[in-house]
């Protein structure tokens, strides 16, 4: 089952370079999520093909322009187009003031439900729990509150052993059942059971998304082991003064938290237009953690590795 993420947008404060403001699609098990939502994110799923009508949660960091002002066009066209499917949001306090006066005063009559659900940008809570998977908040240091979310799937299937199959010659009609947990019967009366026909699941994938931030090593335990991070590096490291000004992070600072974290892979972005384009931070960053890539919009990350069910 898939689980991946595709970027929308990599640039902060303001769109270059042909960069746009912070977005990401997260695919896991056919349930499609939202994070942060910049202006153009809408046009961007146009762009990518994205089945944006399929989308009945969104995540937002925190109250900045950059990840937000996306949101109310969005709303908008869901009820241009008859939407009648529950949306959920979730984000710190305020959200909810500041869509409703949007959708208030012009007039905007919804054709779904919005449900708000305030975060607590200070402590980590689970959010969402659903049968496929979790979400839980990362609290962040930043110039208001905010969170990053983790994302980590749940009940990954046992997988079906190949050669014990051919082995007991087990027809094709009967492998579903024993992915579900049937034993098999051989002609010869013999009982080969689920446990012995499969190998035990993949390790349970997981994503982190972090922006903003300034380097806090309070993320670490949270974020131990992922498979992939997002961390956002607005500035190269010769600006770290800057970047503790505005409550940012450097690429080498992203990177010291993906080290310390043992994270499997880290994606960096947010990334200051003065850059015409990331791979200075890119290399930065691998001077320190040397599977890091600075993201690139419209391309399909996947998270961890996809579980083989045959073997
Ligand atoms: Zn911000």
């Amino acid at each position: 089952m898939k689980f991946e993420l595709t970027v929308l947008g990599s640039n902060s404060a303001i769109p270059a370079h042909g960069r746009k403001l912070s977005a990401q699609l997260l695919n896991i098990k056919d349930e499609l999520v939202l994070i942060d939502c910049g202006e153009g994110t809408l046009l961007q799923m146009f762009a990518y093909h994205i089945k944006y009508s399929k989308i009945n949660h969104i995540f937002i960091s925190h109250l900045h322009g950059d990840h937000i002002f996306g949101l109310v066009g969005l709303l908008t066209t869901y009820g241009l187009n008859r939407r009648k499917k529950t949306l959920n949001i979730y984000g710190p306090d305020g959200l909810d003031l500041i869509i409703n006066v949007q959708l208030k005063l012009t007039e905007t009559k919804l054709s779904y439900e919005l449900v708000f659900h305030r975060t607590d940008p200070q402590q980590s809570t689970i959010v969402l729990d659903t049968p496929k998977f979790t979400v839980q908040t990362i609290p962040l240091l930043h110039r208001v509150p905010c969170n990053g979310y983790l994302f980590r799937e749940k009940n990954q299937q046992r997988r079906i052993n190949k050669s014990l199959i051919d082995h007991y010659d087990v027809p094709f009609t009967k492998i579903s059942a024993i992915k579900e947990g049937a034993d098999y019967t051989t002609p010869k009366g013999e009982v080969v059971t689920h446990q012995q026909l499969t190998l035990d699941p993949l390790p349970e994938r997981s994503y982190a998304y972090c922006s903003d931030t300034m380097y806090t090593e309070s993320i670490l335990k949270l974020i131990e082991g992922i498979d992939l991070l997002y961390h956002e590096a607005t500035f190269l490291h010769e600006l770290l003064d800057k970047a503790q000004k505005t409550m940012h992070s450097t690429a080498l600072q992203a990177a010291s938290i993906a080290k310390q974290s043992k994270v499997k892979q880290l994606l960096i972005g947010h990334f200051s237009s003065r850059y015409q384009t990331p791979e200075v931070l890119e290399k930065e960053a691998q001077t320190i953690f040397l599977n890091t890539e600075a993201v690139q919009e419209g391309k399909t990350y996947p998270v961890g590795v996809e579980p083989i069910l045959f073997k």
